[in-house]
């Protein structure tokens, strides 16, 4: 089943709920991120929560074990479908992550490689002596291996992650535009059908979709495609 993921990358709960509404009904999944969490707190997943939407909170831990296990277990009580970790945390905070998501049904993700980063890019300022791809598989590995159900990385990593670590291995997708849109500041970019054809499960969709004249217009443009690589 593939899903596609509204990213809210807006100011307020206002924004948000007058964005959802376009939808007619027809959205499942929505991202909420730093932008829109650390202003409205655990009332804007309540609200998003009571349309009957499913929640992906994208606030991308990063710290040492014990303070992202205690943090998972505050975000877990808020009742969302979806949370990621950075995979750069390493072996102990992963699996202090998974530790503390163990009992519960929301979906713990290992943020790999961000899909802003280019290959040139990391190798010069992070350092990064292998490429980008090895680099994803190597954290995707690392994830898996410390209990994460699967990772956010770019639609060109996702069918490497997909070989190495198993089909049931979730691969979460951002860095998504059709054909004529522009890339803004993502670096590995994709379409939607690419990125299905090349094993993505969730495609994070925020721009393409939200500046938009229509955004339900360009919702359905993006799931056709998706169904038109399934059938
Ligand atoms: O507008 P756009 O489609 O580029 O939005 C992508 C969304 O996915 C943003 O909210 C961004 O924070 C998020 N994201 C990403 N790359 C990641 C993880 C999350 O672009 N690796």
């Amino acid at each position: 089943m593939k899903e596609i993921v509204l990213a809210l990358d807006v100011p307020n709960k206002e924004e948000a709920l007058s964005l959802v509404q376009k939808f007619n009904g027809e959205l499942k999944w929505v991202k909420v991120g730093m932008q829109l969490f650390y202003k409205e707190g655990p009332e804007i997943v309540e609200a998003l929560k009571n349309q009957g939407l499913k929640v992906f909170l994208d606030l991308k831990l990063h710290d040492i074990p014990n303070t992202v296990s205690s943090a998972l277990k505050s975000l877990d009580s808020l009742d969302v479908d979806m949370v990621n970790v950075h995979c750069m945390g390493g072996a102990k905070m992963l699996w202090a992550a998974s530790e503390a998501l163990k009992d519960s049904n929301c979906l713990l993700i290992g943020v790999t490689q961000l899909t802003s980063s280019s290959e040139e890019q990391v190798q010069r300022e992070l350092q990064l002596s292998v490429s980008l791809e090895e680099s994803v598989k190597s954290l995707a590995t690392l994830a898996k291996l410390n209990g994460l159900k699967g990772v956010v990385c770019s639609a060109f990593e996702a069918s490497v992650v997909k070989h190495e670590l198993g089909s049931d291995f979730v691969c979460v997708c951002p860095g998504i535009r059709f054909k004529e849109d522009s890339t803004d500041d993502q670096a590995r970019v994709a379409s939607p059908d690419f990125a299905v054809r090349n094993g993505a499960d969730f495609l994070v969709m925020g721009r393409s979709i939200y500046k938009s004249e229509d955004p339900l217009a360009k919702f359905r443009e993006a799931k056709a495609l998706i169904e038109g690589v399934s059938q």
